[in-house]
């Protein structure tokens, strides 16, 4: 069996929905009645936005793998297209980061 989910709700309770034009399996959700195409996955922007967060968090990819239901081809493929978008998300945690192990000026002076 595969593990395909429904990219709309998540679940996989999925069954064959004969073939597209350019001859790809086509599938449908029995829960939400969602088409969708195996090796094209349509990734909603509310995922795209939960995985920066998961990124954040530094999830592992397979992690988020797990949790947001995308493919590990198609997250190493969104970071490397997006790797300003997820530097620029990183840079500023590790910056707060920076700030948060800094000592206050008084324990400075006391040391
Ligand atoms: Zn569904």
């Amino acid at each position: 069996m595969n593990n395909l989910r429904c990219p709309l709700c998540g679940l996989s309770h999925i069954k064959r929905n004969g073939y597209t034009h350019y001859g790809k399996q086509n599938y449908r959700c029995k829960d939400c009645d969602r088409q969708f195409v195996e090796d094209s996955q349509h990734i909603g922007e509310e995922v795209k936005d939960l995985i920066k967060v998961l990124l954040l968090e530094r999830l592992s990819l397979r992690g988020i793998c797990c949790v947001t239901g995308v493919s590990l081809t198609w997250l190493l493929d969104y970071i490397a297209r997006n790797v300003s978008i997820t530097l620029r998300h990183f840079g500023e945690k590790f910056r707060l980061q920076e700030e948060a192990r800094r000592p206050l000026p008084a324990e400075a002076a006391d040391g």
